[in-house]
């Protein structure tokens, strides 16, 4: 098995060289990741200026083939696949994000994008978060994904589907199973906070309380407050399927 890794934490984020560490004992290993934290980025790519692949060495272990970009995720993704990669690779895995990737939350993630970029260029791909953030114990989840990605490599996926998971914080002890979810709807409210400056201008600062809109317990977020394991398959194709007739019909009436 031949494997990318990246994440939007950045190329010496913790949860990105624990699951190198694991990826490097069953495949082919090759990391490419923005060289700073991106999270939040979503699936932006970078146009206006020269990208720059730099080769950077893991202490754990040197011989890795190890990138840093001054990009995206979604441009680590792009340029190790269509540039600079010596082999064509069998899947993509992006992470291992501190904290949560749940809901509508994978539309703002650079964790996901970067998985979602994999999937556009036709190759299995799998997003892997920890929702834990305080103290992150990254082990468990770099050992599931390895066994993740092996099922997914042998098994494949429907053209454009990609895998977004997620994985409780605590011991491996609290964790009580693997759950196959749907998105959830995630809202925050008082998403802002009003500040004064100290010349007297006021700003904006995104923060907020996060209510989870959707009660249902078939969600991604269900399952991590009942100490899940969560995965979801999902893809990039927004049209609305079920609109398609419906629709066809009264544009037929203008
Ligand atoms: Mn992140």
């Amino acid at each position: 098995m031949r494997v990318l890794l990246t994440n939007d934490d950045g190329i010496f984020a913790e949860g990105l060289q624990v699951m190198a560490r694991q990826f490097e004992k069953i495949a082919t290993t090759y990391v490419m990741a923005p060289d700073h934290e991106q999270s939040a980025t979503g699936h932006a790519i970078t146009m206006h200026r020269p990208l720059r692949a730099e080769r950077v060495k893991f202490l754990h272990s040197p011989d890795l083939p190890a990138w840093a970009v001054n990009g995206t995720p979604a441009d680590c993704v792009k340029l190790a696949v269509e540039a600079v990669l010596p082999e064509k690779v069998d899947l993509v895995v992006s992470g291992i994000n501190r904290g949560a990737n749940l809901g509508t939350d994978v539309l703002y993630s650079g964790t996901v994008s970067a998985a979602i970029e994999g999937a556009i260029l036709g190759l299995p791909a799998i997003a892997i978060s920890l929702t834990e953030d305080k103290e992150p114990r990254f082990e468990y989840a770099a050992e599931f994904v390895c066994r993740l990605a092996t099922a997914l490599v042998g098994k494949g996926m429907p053209a454009g589907t990609l895998l977004n998971v997620n994985v409780p914080g605590g011991t491996r002890e609290q964790i009580k199973g693997v759950a196959v979810t749907r998105l959830g709807v995630r809202q925050y409210r008082n998403a802002f906070a009003r500040r004064t400056d100290p010349r007297g201008r006021t700003y904006y600062w995104l923060a907020g309380e996060l209510v989870d809109a959707d009660e249902d317990d078939d969600t991604d977020a269900a399952a991590i407050k009942n100490c899940k394991v969560s995965v979801t398959p999902i893809h990039f194709d927004l049209t609305s399927h079920d609109t398609l007739e419906t629709l066809k019909t009264w544009i037929s009436q203008l």
